[in-house]
């Protein structure tokens, strides 16, 4: 067994719980990619053990701080009946659901996603990777299906020394899916959409833009980087039940042609062929700007960018492109009207994007009510001792009239 020893005092945030040792913490000692190693105190006190990432800044990933614990097939398994059984404590208005979402399910660098009766993984960590076949097997037994597709080509897996990989695990057969989500549904495809081919993290803000199209019968929509439409439908969804579809104008942006098409028919697969709505593939920052020079303003507008800052490194570039969004988006909403904006960059904490679009509104001369926060799904859960696991954070902003 290999043993990494930790420079003195470095012992502290794994006695917190933190499942992460980053290389600058340790004293010597090394491992291969995913093998198990002991993490040891400067004085040789056990810590933890964990899956080593030899090519990684984050050097290594716990799996368990129990001494007693052997790291083999049956602690997999147990871990991911555990993340999958833990999902009947949440409630989720849909079967497209995160059934284990890394480090919050004691599982670090392995996501799954099911989307009806397929499974689709991501391995982003060495010890993931080590373990691939265990975990499916023990994924498929606790969810008792049998089809499994593999969507490791997040760009994690570089960071890991590890080389991109995709196509069916187990089973095999179409790769597009219906999901349903609250009242609508929604088509992907798990071979060729963006992840493991959908954003079911942000399935409950979905519901609150429904909620508030509804209440507030929004005429003009503005849905940025809008993906697979799921921000529109969700309006539509809203508007309809309000009776509201006819006369309102909804923009969808998105810089991904295919996204777009697939935008378009999820608006008809939820009988909305009929709306008024406009689907752009342009850049956004070019377009909210092309929008101002034309004078239009919106009633509510949604911004839910890519990852601007995958780390803390890039958090002051990202910092400034969120600004400039920000700024544009506050700009074009009308008085009264409301701003869903959001960052799912973890080197962005919730502190510093209100900050953030603090000054967007100054820059922009508006000032705005933040009516509520809104987060991931709870599927996507976060734990209490692993706080970077908040990686997405939304605002509602209401201007002021
Ligand atoms: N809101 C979506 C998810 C958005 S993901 C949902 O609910 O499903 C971010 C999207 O931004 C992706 O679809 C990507 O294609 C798009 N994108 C990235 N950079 C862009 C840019 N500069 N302009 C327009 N779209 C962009």
């Amino acid at each position: 067994m290999k043993t990494l020893k930790l420079r003195p005092g470095k012992e502290r945030s794994l006695q917190r719980r933190h499942p992460w040792v980053f290389d600058s913490a340790i004293e010597k000692g090394n491992g291969d990619p995913g093998e198990t190693v002991r993490v040891e105190s400067h004085d040789g006190r056990f810590l933890a053990w964990a899956s080593c990432s030899p090519a990684s800044k984050i050097r290594a990933r716990i799996w368990s701080f129990d001494e007693a614990q052997r790291i083999d097939a049956a602690f997999l398994a147990g871990r991911v009946q555990r993340a999958v059984a833990a999902r009947g404590l949440f409630e989720l208005q849909s079967d497209g659901v995160r059934l284990v979402h890394g480090e919050a399910d004691g599982l670090p660098g392995l996501i799954v996603d099911r989307y009806g009766d397929t499974l689709v993984a991501q391995f982003l960590s060495a010890g993931a990777e080590r373990w691939k076949s265990v975990l499916v097997d023990a994924l498929l037994a606790a969810t008792g299906l049998s089809r499994f597709y593999e969507r490791s080509d997040a760009s994690g897996r570089e960071r890991e020394g590890l080389k991109p990989v995709t196509g069916w695990l187990r089973g095999d057969g179409a790769t597009e899916h219906v999901i349903r989500e609250h009242g609508w549904r929604l088509s992907l495809d798990v071979a060729t959409g963006h992840k493991t081919g959908f954003y079911l993290d942000q399935r409950d803000s979905r519901q609150r833009f429904a909620e508030m199209a509804r209440h507030r019968r929004f005429r003009r929509v503005l849905n940025c980087f809008c993906y697979t439409g799921g921000f529109t439908v969700a309006a539509l969804a809203g508007l309809k039940a309000a009776d509201a579809v006819e006369g309102a104008e909804l923009t969808s942006i998105d810089s991904s042609l295919p996204a777009l098409e697939r935008a378009r028919a999820n608006l008809a697969l939820n009988g909305f062929e009929g709306a008024k709505a406009q689907f752009i593939d342009a850049d956004v920052n070019a377009s909210l700007r092309r929008f101002l020079d034309e004078g239009r303003t919106f009633d509510a507008i949604v911004l839910d960018p890519p990852k601007f800052a995958p780390t803390v490194a890039h958090a002051e570039r990202a910092a400034r492109a969120y600004k400039d969004i920000n700024r544009l988006g506050l700009k074009l909403l009308a008085p009264g009207g409301v701003l869903l904006t959001f960052s799912c960059s973890g080197g962005i904490g919730a502190d510093l994007f209100h900050k953030i679009v603090a000054s967007a509104g100054i820059d922009a001369g508006v000032d705005g009510f933040i009516s509520e926060r809104l987060g991931a799904a709870p599927d996507h859960p976060m734990t209490i001792e692993f706080p970077e696991g908040e990686y997405l954070k939304g605002l509602v902003v209401v201007r002021k009239p």
